[in-house]
């Protein structure tokens, strides 16, 4: 009986990748089921998966970890929470929709942000400021994804390999790690703020650390580790 002690991200970094594993063996059994049939228009293309939003696995993990959590602590029997966090992912198909390029646009952007227009900022003319910067983060990580190069992207990537690798991460330490990225700053600057012009926020930057804006955090992850596996 393996037992697990410790804090969240803990929990994401040494437990997190044997149940990406499990799950893309099951994701990757129901996409070979679908023989190349987008779920959206019925044709057969090249299928990409999309989360089905507040689905992502991240969610997923936190929502099962919370009855076995103690001021912030979590303590587990690691097979137990195991199995009932691969089980709250069945049938795959709440978790992942698979369809065709243009049917993944269309549904990204008909995501219906429920979860974080109520807890969001309303602008004066009615526009919802937070929601509206979701969707701009959904539309833009795949094409950061596609574009390795672009700055937003290797700037991301330059990130999210340091918090892989359990590093801290401060403004200082990420323009380090992209000293050869001409303006750094400016980029830097408009993926951490909101604004109609910004590229898409998508850092959260509290006590000089950097971290992935929480409402975005699990899809940018996961969109990432997809694209890795695919
Ligand atoms: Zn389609």
């Amino acid at each position: 009986m393996a037992i697990f002690k410790g804090t969240i991200q803990e929990f994401h970094h040494f437990i997190g990748p044997r149940i990406r594993n499990a799950i893309n063996n099951l994701t990757r059994k129901y996409r070979q089921n679908l023989k190349g049939i987008c779920e959206g228009c019925g044709q057969k293309k090249e299928l990409h998966s999309a989360h089905i939003h507040g689905r992502e696995r991240r969610t997923i993990i936190e929502a099962i970890l919370k009855s076995y959590t103690n001021s912030e602590i979590i303590h587990c029997n690691i097979e137990e929470a195991e199995n009932k966090i691969l089980n709250a992912h069945l049938p795959i198909g709440s978790c992942f929709k698979f369809l065709c390029h243009t049917c993944h646009v269309t549904y990204d952007s008909n995501v219906i942000i429920t979860k974080h227009i109520k807890e969001s900022t309303v602008l004066p003319n009615g526009q919802n400021k937070e929601s509206e910067e979701i969707k701009k983060v959904r539309r833009k990580i795949p094409r950061w994804i596609k574009n390795p190069h672009q700055i937003n992207s290797r700037i991301l990537v330059a990130f999210l390999k340091l918090k892989n690798n359990n590093i801290h991460v401060t403004p200082t330490v990420l323009r380090e790690h992209c000293s050869e990225i001409n303006d750094f700053e400016g980029n830097y600057n408009q993926m951490k703020n909101f604004g109609e012009k910004n590229n898409a926020k998508v850092f959260e930057e509290i006590n000089n650390t950097i971290e992935l804006w929480k409402p975005v955090e699990s899809f940018i992850i996961e969109s990432f580790e997809i694209h890795k596996n695919a």
